[in-house]
């Protein structure tokens, strides 16, 4: 059976499984997973990987400010952006 991974569209509003993301497994007959079984809050789908406990997660700005770090964003005329 596939594991598929899923996070919150918006982590603001999830519980701290989806907004960290999640894993289920899940037979291919069923229709993806629209709604957090906790929360009831949209979740997507992310690339599947196959018994590979790998965190699948990307990294979000709010997660790297937490992090530390800061996120500059390049501007068309060459110069950063601080967010
Ligand atoms: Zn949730």
């Amino acid at each position: 059976m596939p594991t598929y991974s899923y996070i919150a569209e918006d982590p603001e509003k999830g519980c701290p499984s989806c907004r960290r993301g999640f894993d289920l497994r899940r037979p291919m007959s069923r229709p993806a997973l629209a709604h957090c079984p906790l929360c009831r809050q949209p979740v997507k789908k992310l690339v599947s990987t196959f018994n590979t406990p790998v965190i699948t997660r990307p990294l979000s700005v709010t997660d790297a400010k937490k992090a530390g770090f800061t996120i500059l964003e390049k501007r068309c005329d060459g110069s950063y952006e601080r967010l």
